[in-house]
């Protein structure tokens, strides 16, 4: 049995949605901060992503590390893996795409590890304690690249990996860190995280959309996945937080999102599969006719899953409604965001249809 935890009231329910609101409708000035160009070479141009980031969404909380510090909008196209550092299908379509379509070539990967040991012994055994990379070398055979510590057209570069673990000689938290092939040990940056987060985010790996920058300021955890739908390791995130009082589960969506298009188009593309029957479940009975109504129609799908709504498509899913009376039971709230690419203004429903941009 989990802790007894009261649950909230309606006020208190409330008051957290509109805490998180506020703060993500703010965003849209640090936003602007990135100037006219980069704004408008990702509003014309899509994403262009410098690195692939995987990392789990729980497991570094501890050591208090993020992930993407120190990246701005636009340059790590971000994937949650499980706890036990492996891809579920959802996430494996997301290296996929990043590898084969977006051609990215930097890789880095965020795990935890169990002891010093074998970080210490050799650099590849810590890579290998990492079952991901097993994951990523027969994704990138499958793209026609190879894995290796040098980035060439051919192969994707394992820009660097971090490799976190209790250290008991100090009796501090610490990680293993290889930059550029380099190895080095020290202390993680962040302050040590135990408490229960603010809000779980459930956002797309696009490069472009950084709940961390959206809610600065605010203890979130994070699952990145590809067209930001409930994944396994999205529910799995879920789960483990709402046993522990999380307050907020939040879907962040938003506008000329690659996996809404490959969904729309209908790809065929063989590892995109799993993900495109959970988008076409959520996008049932929209308009096709507008992309950006589809991605909302997407998020919103997954708060009617996450409430409950019996009529939600996709919530014939034996886990979804477990999960969503779970988060009934422990008064754990959900709702959407939107964030628009053009402006960094984040969206709460309902919104006059004429924000809608295509
Ligand atoms: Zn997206």
């Amino acid at each position: 049995m989990g802790k007894l935890i009261a649950k909230p009231s309606l006020r208190e329910q409330v008051e957290t949605s509109d805490r998180l609101m506020g703060i993500a409708h703010k965003y849209r000035f640090r936003y602007a901060e990135l100037g006219r160009e980069r704004i408008s070479r990702f509003w014309e141009g899509g994403q262009r992503p410098r690195k692939i980031v995987i990392s789990p969404a729980l497991g570094l909380r501890e050591f208090g590390a993020n992930p993407v510090s120190g990246d701005l909008p636009g340059d790590a196209f971000t994937v949650t893996c499980r706890e036990g550092m492996t891809l579920d299908s959802v996430g494996e379509a997301a290296l996929f795409h990043a590898l084969h379509n977006l051609g990215v070539r930097r890789l880095e990967c965020h795990g935890r590890g169990a002891d010093r040991t074998e970080a210490r012994d050799s650099t590849l055994r810590a890579m290998d304690s990492f079952p991901v990379w097993g994951q990523i070398k027969k994704i990138a055979r499958e793209c026609g690249l190879g894995l290796g510590f040098k980035q060439g057209k051919k192969t994707v570069g394992v820009h660097s990996y971090y490799y976190y673990f209790h250290d008991d000689y100090f009796g501090e938290k610490w990680a293993v860190i290889n930059e550029d092939n380099a190895h080095s040990i020290r202390k993680p940056a962040g302050g040590i995280v135990d408490s229960v987060p603010d809000a779980l985010i459930i956002e797309c790996s696009d490069a472009r959309v950084m709940g961390k920058q959206i809610f600065e300021g605010i203890d979130i955890a994070l699952v990145s996945n590809w067209g930001n739908v409930l994944s396994e390791v999205a529910l799995d995130a879920i789960e483990a937080l709402v046993k522990e009082g999380l307050p907020a589960v939040v879907i962040l969506g938003h506008n000329r999102c690659d996996a809404i298009y490959a969904a729309i188009e209908g790809s065929t593309e063989e590892r995109f599969e799993p993900l495109m029957r959970m988008l076409e479940a959520n996008l049932a009975g929209s308009e096709m006719n507008s992309r950006s109504l589809a991605a909302v129609r997407n998020i919103n799908s997954c708060v009617d899953m996450l409430s409950g709504d019996k009529k939600a498509k996709g919530a014939g899913s034996h886990r979804i409604r477990r999960v969503a009376r779970m988060m009934e039971g422990r008064g754990t709230i959900a709702f959407s965001l939107y964030a628009d690419l053009s402006s960094g203004i984040i969206m709460s429903f309902p919104v006059e249809p004429n924000w809608w941009k295509d």
